[in-house]
């Protein structure tokens, strides 16, 4: 799917008048949406109470999931991104996404792959 953009950034002066420079860019996916992906692509799959297993998309590489169930209700993946950045990275949404559906019936993985 791509986005239709109208930029300002870019004005371009065409028979003395301003006009948009028109762009087609692919959509800025959020992890939460690649997350969800993940679980539409059947890349998720529980190892252990606490721990799951989420293969990337083209099926190169595979993190852990670990719910470390304290108080924070922390989970933990060992992807770069999440090392880096100490916030929920994609694996960790799609776990979310899972969660909500096979502990509280919460279907929220439908609809077309984006
Ligand atoms: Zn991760």
């Amino acid at each position: 799917m791509a986005m239709l953009l109208l930029t300002r950034g870019h004005l371009l002066e065409r028979n003395g008048r301003y006009t948009y420079q028109v762009m087609m860019r692919a959509p800025i996916m959020t992890r939460d949406m690649r997350g969800k992906r993940l679980v539409q692509e059947g890349k998720v799959e529980r190892t252990g109470r606490h721990t799951w297993k989420v293969t990337s998309s083209d099926g190169s590489r595979q993190y852990r999931v670990t719910d470390w169930q304290d108080a924070d209700n922390r989970f933990e993946c060992e992807c770069y991104d999440f090392r880096r950045n100490k916030a929920k990275c994609k694996h960790v949404a799609a776990i979310h996404f899972q969660l909500l559906k096979d502990e509280f019936g919460i279907d929220l993985i439908g609809g077309d792959p984006k």
